[in-house]
C-alpha cells in the first residue's frame, strides 16, 4: 500500500554495505526497492469526483507507453512496468516500447530479454551507443505503433485510473497535450506521498531556463468547477505525458540535437502552445516518480550538456526574449551546433511570437526588460559584487558577496520598476538584521529598495538605512546613511530611468 520500509539504524556490516553500494549505483535505496513487490499495491489517490460514472470517454484511442532508461535498477524497472501493465485498461494499452539507452548494467541484457518474454504488449529496443533521454524517447516513438504516445520514466509506479484521464483529454482534442500529477515516491524508503486535487502546482520556468513549481493562477482557478478538472500549464516537468503522435510529428518532435537530458520539457510546452496547441495537467491522473537528489549517471565529459540544450532552445523558440537567458550565463554562447533547420521548422508552423505566449499563457513570469536595472551590483569600494543562489532553498538565507566575475549567475539581480531587488522570484529583504532573500511579495515594505545613480546609494525604503559592506568588507549589512562612505557605493549595471514608475 505505499507505506515506507525503514531499515533498523543498526543492520549488520554486510547490509550496510549492499544498502550503501545500492544509493551509490542508482541515487536511491535500491536495497529497499529489493524488498518490495514489483506488483505492489498503493491507495487510490484520486478525487471523488475523478471516480463519477461517465467522468471519461469510454471509446479512447490505444496508447504506446514508452519508457526509456539508462542503467534502471531491475525491482525498480520491474514495479514501473507492472505497474502500467496491472493498472491500464488492457483495451488501451497497445504496448509497453522499453528503450535501453546503451545501459552496461548486466541485468538489462538477456535476463531483461527473457523475463519480458512471458509479457507480450513488453517490447525491448536498444540504442546501440549512448544517446540520452531526449534521442532515446525519439527511438521508442519511432518503434510505437498506436495513435497515442505516453511517455514514462524507468522509476514510476502507476496508480488506479492514471490512463483514462491522460487519454480522454487528447481524444476530445489532439492537440492537447497532457501530465499526470506526478507523485513522490520516496527515494529513501519508497513510500508514496500523494496529496489531493487541491495541492494541484502547474509548471512555469525561469530565466536561467529551468523548471519550477508554481500555485495554479486564480484566473485558471476561475475558469473551473471542480478542482479535480484538468489545468493549463505554461510548461510540463517533461518526464511523464501523454501526446497525440501526429500531433507530436507535426511539432517536430524533440530537437535531435539535444543531448543527454534536459531543456527538451521546454521545447515541447513552448511550441505547443505557441504552435496551436494546449498543456494541461490532468489531477485525475496520479502515477508516482523517484525524484533523486543527484544524477547517479555518466554525463558527457568536457560539455555543459544542460547549456547547450537550453541555447538551441533559446535560439529557436524565444525571439528576442533569448537575451534575458544569455545575460545569465555572461552570455557565453560556445557552439551550439546549427539550428537553422529547427528554425525553418518554426516557420512553416506559423508559431506565434514567444511574446504572444508570455502575454496569453504566462502572465506570471516577470520579464526582466520590465526592469529598471539588471545585472551585476558592484561595490565601488571593494569591488564585490552581491552574490547568492536564489532557488527556494535559497530563501531565508543572508545574501553573500564575492568579487565580482562579470558572468551572470549568482551576480545577476534585477531591480523591478516595484522596487524589488530581485532575481526570478526571489527578492531581497530586509527585516531589520541580515539582508536575506525572500519570496518576492509585490507589497513593497521591506522589499522595497530605492537605487540612486547620482549617490550611488542603494536605500532601504522601510528604515531609510543605506545598503553597505561591513568594515571587514565579509558581509552585507545596513548603516546610517552617509555620503562620504565609499562602502555604501554601488553601481547597479543596465540602468535605465525612463524605465521608472
Ligand atoms: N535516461 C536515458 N538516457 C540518459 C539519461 C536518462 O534513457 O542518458 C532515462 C532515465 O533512465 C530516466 C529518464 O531518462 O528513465 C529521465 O532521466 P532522470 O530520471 O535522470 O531525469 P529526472 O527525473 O531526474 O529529471
Ligand atoms: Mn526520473
Amino acid at each position: 500500500m505505499g507505506k515506507p520500509v525503514v531499515l533498523p539504524k543498526d543492520v549488520e556490516a554486510q547490509v550496510k554495505k549492499k544498502v550503501d553500494e545500492g544509493w551509490k549505483n542508482n541515487a536511491f535505496n535500491q536495497y529497499v526497492s529489493d524488498m518490495i513487490s514489483v506488483h505492489r499495491s498503493l491507495p487510490d489517490p484520486r478525487d471523488e469526483w475523478c471516480k463519477a460514472p461517465g467522468r471519461f470517454l469510454e471509446n479512447l484511442p490505444e496508447t504506446s507507453v514508452i519508457v526509456c532508461f539508462h542503467n534502471e535498477a531491475w525491482s525498480v524497472l520491474l514495479r514501473t512496468v507492472h505497474s502500467i501493465l496491472d493498472r491500464s485498461p488492457p483495451q488501451y494499452l497497445k504496448e509497453i516500447i522499453l528503450v535501453d539507452d546503451n545501459s552496461d548494467m548486466p541485468h538489462l541484457a538477456k535476463q531483461l530479454d527473457d523475463y519480458m518474454e512471458q509479457y507480450p504488449k513488453v517490447r525491448i529496443v536498444r540504442a546501440p551507443k549512448r544517446e540520452g533521454l531526449i534521442r532515446a524517447r525519439l527511438m521508442g516513438a519511432r518503434h510505437a505503433t498506436a495513435p497515442v504516445l505516453t511517455f514514462l520514466d524507468s522509476h514510476c509506479e502507476c496508480t488506479t485510473g492514471w490512463l483514462e484521464p491522460l487519454l480522454t483529454p487528447i481524444a476530445k482534442d489532439p492537440l492537447t497535450v497532457v501530465c499526470p500529477v506526478i507523485d513522490v515516491i520516496s527515494d529513501d524508503t519508497f513510500e508514496y506521498h500523494y496529496r489531493d486535487s487541491t495541492g494541484v502546482n502547474v509548471g512555469g520556468f525561469d530565466w536561467n531556463l529551468q523548471f519550477n513549481w508554481h500555485a495554479i493562477p486564480s484566473k485558471e482557478r476561475a475558469r473551473h468547477q471542480h478542482p479535480a478538472e484538468p489545468v493549463r500549464s505554461p510548461t510540463m516537468a517533461g518526464g511523464l505525458f501523454s501526446i497525440d503522435k501526429a500531433f507530436f510529428e507535426r511539432l517536430g518532435t524533440y530537437d535531435s540535437g539535444f543531448d543527454i537530458w534536459g531543456g527538451e520539457n521546454l521545447e515541447l510546452s513552448f511550441k505547443t502552445w505557441m504552435c496551436g496547441g494546449t498543456l494541461e495537467i490532468v489531477p485525475c491522473s496520479h502515477v508516482g516518480h523517484i525524484f533523486r537528489k543527484r544524477s547517479p549517471y555518466k554525463w558527457r565529459s568536457g560539455v555543459n550538456v544542460l547549456k547547450r540544450n537550453s541555447i538551441r532552445l533559446a535560439e529557436v523558440w524565444l525571439d528576442e526574449y533569448k537575451k534575458y537567458y544569455y545575460e545569465r550565463i555572461g552570455f557565453d554562447l560556445g557552439d551550439f551546433g546549427d539550428v537553422s533547420e529547427r528554425k525553418r521548422l518554426r516557420e512553416n508552423l506559423k508559431c506565434k511570437s514567444f511574446k504572444w505566449y508570455l502575454d496569453n499563457v504566462y502572465p506570471e513570469l516577470f520579464v526582466p526588460g520590465d526592469a529598471v536595472a539588471s545585472g551585476e551590483v558592484h561595490n565601488l569600494a571593494t569591488g564585490q559584487c552581491v552574490d547568492s543562489p536564489a532557488k527556494p532553498e535559497d530563501n531565508h538565507k543572508p545574501v553573500g558577496l564575492w568579487p565580482c566575475h562579470k558572468q551572470g549567475g549568482n551576480q545577476y539581480w534585477m531591480l523591478s520598476k516595484e522596487g524589488e531587488i530581485r532575481r526570478d522570484e526571489a527578492c531581497m529583504d530586509y527585516a531589520g538584521s541580515d539582508v536575506i532573500l525572500y519570496p518576492c511579495h509585490g507589497s513593497k515594505g521591506n522589499q522595497y529598495w530605492e537605487y540612486s545613480p547620482e549617490t550611488n546609494r542603494i536605500i532601504h525604503g522601510s528604515s531609510k538605512k543605506c545598503l553597505a559592506i561591513s568594515q571587514d568588507r565579509k558581509k552585507l549589512v545596513m548603516e546610517d546613511c552617509s555620503l562620504e562612505e565609499g562602502r555604501q557605493k554601488w553601481k547597479f549595471e543596465n540602468y535605465d530611468p525612463n524605465k521608472k514608475l
